[in-house]
């Protein structure tokens, strides 16, 4: 009879200098635990320093030598015995610590209190005002974009792709995310995204924000409405055709911002499944009919001055924003990153990835072309596909990807060894 072969699992050994880093950034951790106490009060800069100061310098001293000492590129070093990344302990650990933060921010937000204070001094010089929970947010989200943006970079600089499209997000976050929104509070003016549209961001087309937007003294509220409006339903189909979807959710949004750095480590466990696929289908297709609905209800009841659909109006937006603005996007979108892969949020519950895969699949001249006779099957490009896309069968029959759901990382063609995969726009008659 056959004897199972025992599985040898490789070690990792980690030397002297990212231990070293490894120690600060739990130090840095530990900190962050204690700065949810009083003590936060009577040193808020100290507090700081000590949390968010070592996390910082311990992920650097870690992530930055990997520029020179460590080859470019995805390798299957230990990755699927790794337990942070292959919903192992450690894994579970950190999907219940980003669930429970979300938990916290959004319903328990008088527990961070004291961790808000240490941030007061940065939103003073940024905002005029003392820290609230949606700053600390915003901070600690921008710096997680930026640390592990820097570790994307380093593990994919050998294509110049991956280097200028996280460059890009980073950008886009530090910019137009974090810096701006401040400042114009500064300035006594609305706190507007400008890289966020409707539907994802629903309630910049709902005529309360737009009156509100509106009556702003100086001009600049009615810009944003006009800048909504024409970003949502000019500029997005005129770019979505051009570049196909990924010129938003792989370059500008915020949320696969955060997917693409944060989230790299957790990649690899989309499912791939074709169940997946169509529960994807439903899902996120069925989000956006829920915010189309919901916008059309608050506009109804808006112009007939409340006399038509007055409190299922509010009863709509109410629960659009806990199940799908709070539950879906933060609790779920981001804390199961551990479990279920980077882009749970884009690829079941977004209404914006929703709204350019309608385009991408129908307008646009964005493909990823494949060059089957050189497929090895190797399988990289589906392991590492966050939107559980299975690459390798559409490799193997050399045919060109034109799926709604493609995001356009263009990891899939970062990790092919034997460069099948290309990223290309051409005329839409020519994509399949
Ligand atoms: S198919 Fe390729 S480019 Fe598209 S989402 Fe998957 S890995 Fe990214
Ligand atoms: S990574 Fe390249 S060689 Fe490997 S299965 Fe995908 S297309 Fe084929």
């Amino acid at each position: 009879m056959n004897q199972p072969v025992p599985i040898q699992i490789p070690l990792v050994t980690l030397r002297l200098h990212q231990k070293l880093s490894l120690a600060f950034v739990a130090i840095g951790f530990l900190m962050l635990g204690v700065a949810l106490s009083p003590i936060s009060e009577q040193y808020p800069i100290g507090m700081f320093l000590l949390s968010s100061g070592l996390i910082t310098i311990g992920a650097l001293a870690y992530i930055m030598p990997m520029w020179y000492d460590r080859k470019p590129g995805i390798k299957h070093d230990r990755i699927f015995f790794n337990s942070f990344v292959n919903r192992g302990v450690w894994g579970w650990i950190a999907a219940v610590f980003f669930t429970g933060f979300y938990v916290v921010l959004y319903w328990f937000p008088e527990r961070l209190e004291y961790l808000i204070r240490t941030t007061d001094w940065l939103s003073g010089i940024l905002r005029n005002k003392p820290a609230d929970q949606w700053f600390l947010y915003g901070f600690y989200y921008t710096l997680a974009v930026m640390i592990m943006g820097l570790r994307m970079m380093a593990k994919n600089r050998h294509s110049r792709y991956q280097l200028i499209r996280t460059v890009s997000v980073i950008f886009f976050q530090l910019g137009f995310a974090f810096l701006l929104p401040g400042l114009l509070q500064k300035f006594n003016q609305p706190e507007f995204y400008f890289s966020y549209f409707w539907p994802l961001k629903y309630n910049y087309l709902f005529p309360n924000d737009i009156n509100w937007l509106v009556s702003q003294p100086g001009g600049l509220g009615t810009f944003m409405v006009f800048w909504g409006a024409v970003m949502s339903f000019i500029a997005t189909p005129i770019l979505t055709y051009f570049f196909g979807k990924r010129w938003y959710c792989s370059w500008v949004c915020g949320c696969g911002g955060l997917a693409e750095t944060l989230g790299d480590p957790y990649r690899h466990l989309s499912d791939k499944s074709l169940r997946s696929w169509k529960i994807e289908r439903y899902s996120v297709y069925g989000v956006l009919a829920f915010v189309v609905i919901t916008t059309a209800v608050v506009w109804i009841n808006s112009l007939s001055n409340g006399l038509m659909l007055g409190s299922v109006s509010a009863s709509f937006s109410n629960v659009y924003g806990f199940v799908i603005g709070a539950l879906f996007s933060g609790v779920i979108g981001v804390g199961f990153y551990p479990l279920m892969g980077s882009r749970v949020w884009c690829r079941f519950g977004c209404p914006m990835a929703a709204y350019l895969g309608i385009l991408q699949k129908y307008f646009s001249r964005f493909r990823i072309t494949t060059n089957g006779g050189q497929c090895i099957s190797c399988g990289n490009c589906s392991t590492y596909c966050e939107m559980g896309i299975d690459v390798r069968s559409y490799a193997q029959r050399g045919q060109n990807i034109v799926r709604a759901s493609c995001v356009g990382c263009g990891i899939c063609s970062a990790v092919c060894p034997r460069g099948v995969l290309n990223l290309e726009n051409g005329p839409i008659h020519s994509r399949q």
